[in-house]
């Protein structure tokens, strides 16, 4: 847990960890391997945001930087 100024890298990082393996659903367990992850920075932390195309559940997930 070290803090350093290289947030861009570190963005880019989660990103890849997320695009490893598709997503399947949580919900109906629909597996959308084309989608992609929306990312929105609010400071401190980035949220990757990304909707069913299957049943619209919207899934969330929460990294600080
Ligand atoms: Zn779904």
């Amino acid at each position: 847990m070290s803090s350093s100024h290289s947030g861009r890298s570190a963005f880019e990082r989660l990103r890849a960890r997320l695009d490893e393996r598709p997503h399947a659903c949580e919900e109906c367990g629909f597996v959308d391997d084309a989608g992609e992850w929306e990312a929105v920075t609010t400071g401190a932390t980035v949220e990757y945001r990304r909707e069913c195309p299957s049943c619209g559940t919207e899934h969330l997930r929460q990294y600080r930087l």
